[in-house]
């Protein structure tokens, strides 16, 4: 199916069907596969064996079928499904490691993101060096020889600052070291980010994949010879697997992926044109407009600006927690890319574990609100914000 187009792909991608003929793809709910015969489970479990189903945690037919479709989606060469985002982000990093390893790293990270490369990584024995992901001359000073990899979130959480994908990667190749790129904000849907120079790319599937607020996913996308090579070996024996029940559910959630993002999108854009230079706001953050001082990039690197954007009201929390009270369509939560619109107050909630200075480095002021936009209406969304920021 590669000579597809990717709306083609998202819904026909990957199916396999089993003897039955079944129009949507099975799940198949089995942790384990009967062999004819004892010679035939002999073989199977041959290094050299044939590429057959042998434990769920090492593969699963809906999962299979799931990685096929996502790295159909992704334009990677191969996929491995994990048990959620961090799992992936996890795998994606601790399978390239070892002690004595040099790593760079954008400091605008995800809480769960930061604790594995500041904690975790370095517990056992891997240097990080932090940098200003935006600022391709951090990124130039901090790579050595011994840099085995680089990571980052291609637009970070929650002020929308794209990173240059192609930029950094230039930089971390004449290097030798691999770029690991989480590109969630970014979306499967408009991420080009192996064209662009990452050697791996991840995602949580919880977020835009499934976009419906069910299951925890993630998946390492990348070459074959990285997937099986590297990054299977080390999933399959630390545990770390999807559940073929939620990998039928995120498959389920690609055949729409396109769709929904798109609508997210155009809502997105529509509350930031109704918002941009409102009397109740400091900023405005969406990278889809042309007052976003990286608006080229997010064009030239998405072709979109996405489906979150962000709100920094006048009058600090208890202006953004009476803006969060007075909204009637977007839930309270802090999820994102949901059909649901979603408003979190990322100070108190996603990066209260920040200290003060932190989070004012990182632009996270108590005034700031992050839009995750579903698939509502957007005259309704966009009526929705402008009441919450008069009752604000
Ligand atoms: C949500 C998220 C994760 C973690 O994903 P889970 O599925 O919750 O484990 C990692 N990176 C980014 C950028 C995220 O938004």
């Amino acid at each position: 199916m590669t000579d597809k187009r990717t709306r083609t792909n998202l819904v026909h991608g990957g199916t396999k069907r089993s003897q039955w003929n079944e129009v949507s793809e099975a799940i198949f709910l089995t942790q384990g596969f009967v062999y004819e015969n004892a010679e035939q489970a002999e073989a199977r479990f041959l290094e050299t064996g044939p590429d057959e189903f042998i434990y769920a945690r090492y593969g699963n037919p809906t999962v299979a079928m799931f990685e096929e479709r996502m790295a159909l989606l992704e334009g990677a060469e191969d996929g491995f499904a994990c048990a959620s985002g961090m799992a992936a982000v996890n795998g994606a990093l601790t399978s390239l490691l070892r002690a004595g390893d040099h790593i760079v790293s954008a400091k605008a990270l995800f809480g769960s993101c930061l604790y594995i490369v500041e904690e975790v990584l370095t517990r056992y024995g891997v240097e990080v060096t932090f940098v200003d992901g935006a600022n391709l001359d951090e990124w130039r000073a901090a790579v050595r020889p011994d840099t085995k990899a680089v990571f980052f979130e291609s637009m970070s959480n929650p002020t929308l600052e794209v990173i240059d994908i192609a930029g950094v990667a230039e930089i971390a190749h004449s290097v030798g070291a691999k770029v690991v790129v989480d590109n969630v904000f970014s979306t499967p849907v408009y991420s080009k980010a192996i064209e662009q120079g990452a050697d791996v790319v991840v995602y949580s599937t919880t977020k835009h994949v499934d976009g419906q607020g069910r299951c925890l996913g993630g998946v390492i996308l990348g070459t074959k010879e990285h997937i099986r090579g590297v990054v299977e070996p080390y999933m399959k024996h630390t545990g770390g697997s999807l559940s073929p029940f939620n990998a039928w559910v995120m498959l389920k959630g690609l055949e729409t992926i396109a769709l929904r993002v798109r609508a997210q999108t155009e809502g997105a854009l529509a509350i930031a044109k109704a918002t941009e230079g409102h009397e109740k706001l400091n900023r405005l953050i969406y990278p889809g407009l042309p007052s976003h001082a990286q608006y080229d990039l997010a064009q030239r690197q998405l072709g979109s600006g996405g489906t979150m954007l962000s709100l920094e009201l006048k009058g600090g929390k208890e202006a953004a927690f009476r803006f969060l009270n007075a909204m009637q369509i977007a839930v309270i939560s802090n999820n994102l890319g949901d059909a649901k619109s979603i408003v979190t107050h990322p100070a108190t909630t996603t990066h209260q574990r920040l200290s003060v200075e932190q989070r004012a480095e990182l632009g996270i002021s108590d005034g700031l609100v992050r839009f995750s936009v579903g698939i509502e209406d957007p005259a309704d969304l966009v009526a929705d914000v402008l009441q919450a920021l008069d009752a604000a």
